[in-house]
């Protein structure tokens, strides 16, 4: 006992730590030191009093306060380097922004705009005008809005237009998608009855037809983005959906999801069912995300009839859901490149990453192996080979794309501690996989001007 309370005795005071000339250089708020320098020396006072004996000498505990100081003044929300090779990470924010979206918002966002404005009226506009026009010229549609996210496009799309009446959907497309969304559950949050026909696997044109009562609302087809059903399985086109509601003057409600703007076919990514595509088909209104295959910000999208636009823009949910101009700043530039379908490929990070080919990617890969070589120091060996990565957002469940990957193989750690090491690292936390006994950075996410950095914090993460 006379250890601990002779130790007890050495902590500094407060007052002592905060006059440190080391602590004093560290720029932050006061308040912000002075709570870090109280929770070290109370985390050492309880240590000793538990029996340990940890170091008190001014210079360790100093060391102690800056990390705290750093872990208290970092942003919870931070940019990180996306290792994995899926593209569309849902956890990592889903689709990166273009350069033009990532302008449009801080030039909105630090001045007065003109998101309610009308400047050559000089009255109050519309929110919704500046991406309307786009839209519709993009997408042929006679007119379209947007929301916060396609869980409330397809929320305002049923509330709007099927509330006390019955839709009629396909057992084999209720899906889940991303834990919350649940199509039961949407449609009985915006007042639809949900009529189910067909089978899981298989549903039939005629299961449609033979469902229809005078108070059907609207056929609904959702698409089974993060899923896929192989063998014995139908399901009925949008096409013959819409052919049949329409004889019956029943609208067609399309809930397409991940909203490729381009058929991605001609890219290796087969499957997705694409805007053009389903506009051709004469759905009646049309839904998907900002932020999946077209690769903007999160927000959902809706095209269509203009008679439902309208109704849909008249609706209380939509003052609720409504797009903030940040969102809509990037929204817009995002759309606008797409006006011109060659320079998007280049400009839109999305696109640019899930159509990258083996031809740019391996040359990629070695320069990524470059800099790891260049600074290696025997902690690590590293090796370029191929894998396996994935659209992700759910999307294209079952495609995996071949990509270009570095293999990094610790020599003094093991893989787990790796991993983790690197999740905080710095400057950039980098979160990466390990497969069959090897580390792999999948170079198809990696930004290239990031690599230098990459090596840099693998370098440190190996270190014993
Ligand atoms: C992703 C998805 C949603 C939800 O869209 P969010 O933009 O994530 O709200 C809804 N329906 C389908 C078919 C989807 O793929």
């Amino acid at each position: 006992m006379s250890v601990n309370s002779q130790l007890l005795r050495k902590l500094p005071k407060v007052d002592e730590l905060l006059r440190n000339p080391q602590l004093v250089s560290l720029s932050c708020q006061h308040a912000v030191l002075t709570e870090s320098v109280r929770e070290v020396i109370e985390s050492l006072r309880q240590q000793i009093l538990a029996g340990e004996e940890p170091s008190v000498e001014p210079q360790d505990i100093c060391e102690q306060v800056t990390l705290t100081v750093k872990q208290k003044t970092t942003m919870n929300l931070r940019p990180v380097i996306n290792a994995t090779g899926i593209v569309l990470h849902t956890n990592l924010g889903r689709a990166k922004l273009s350069t033009a979206a990532v302008q449009a918002i801080q030039s909105v966002a630090q001045d007065y705009n003109t998101l309610e404005y009308n400047l050559s009226k000089g009255s109050r506009g519309s929110r919704y005008s500046h991406v309307e026009s786009i839209i519709t010229k993009l997408t042929g549609a006679e007119d379209a809005m947007v929301v916060n996210n396609n869980a409330a496009a397809v929320m305002l799309v049923l509330s709007t237009m099927a509330k006390g009446k019955e839709v009629v959907t396909s057992r084999g497309e209720l899906v889940e998608i991303g834990g919350a969304f649940r199509v039961p559950e949407i449609m009985e949050q915006s007042g639809g009855t949900l009529v189910e026909v067909g089978t899981t696997n298989k549903t039939h044109l005629r299961d449609y037809e033979n469902a229809i009562t005078e108070n059907t609302g609207a056929f609904l087809k959702v698409h089974t983005s993060n899923f896929k059903i192989m063998g014995f399985c139908e399901e009925v086109s949008l096409d013959e959906m819409v052919h049949l509601g329409h004889e019956h003057n029943i609208p067609v409600i399309y809930d397409l999801g991940s909203g490729a703007m381009i058929r991605l076919e001609e890219y290796g990514i087969a499957d997705e069912p694409n805007v053009l595509d389903a506009m051709k088909s004469g759905a009646d209104v049309i839904s998907f995300s900002g932020d999946k295959l077209m690769g903007g910000p999160q927000a959902g999208i809706i095209i269509g009839k203009r008679e439902y636009i309208e109704a849909m823009k008249k609706n209380p949910l939509t003052r609720a859901f409504r797009i903030d101009k940040l969102t809509l700043a990037a929204l817009e530039a995002t759309l606008r490149e797409y006006l011109d379908p060659e320079e998007v490929f280049k400009n839109n990070p999305t696109l640019r990453m899930i159509t990258a080919t083996m031809d740019t990617l391996v040359p990629k890969g070695e320069r990524l192996l470059e800099c790891l070589n260049a600074v290696c120091d025997g902690s690590y060996s590293a090796y370029l080979t191929e894998d396996f990565g994935q659209v992700g957002g759910g999307s294209v469940p079952t495609q995996m794309i071949r990509s270009a990957v570095v293999a990094v193989n610790p020599a003094f750690v093991s893989l787990d501690v790796l991993e983790k090491r690197l999740r905080s690292a710095s400057p950039l936390p980098i979160i990466a996989r390990i497969s069959k006994d090897r580390l792999l950075l999948d170079v198809r996410t990696i930004d290239e001007h990031h690599f230098e950095s990459v090596a840099q914090s693998i370098k440190a993460c190996c270190q014993k």
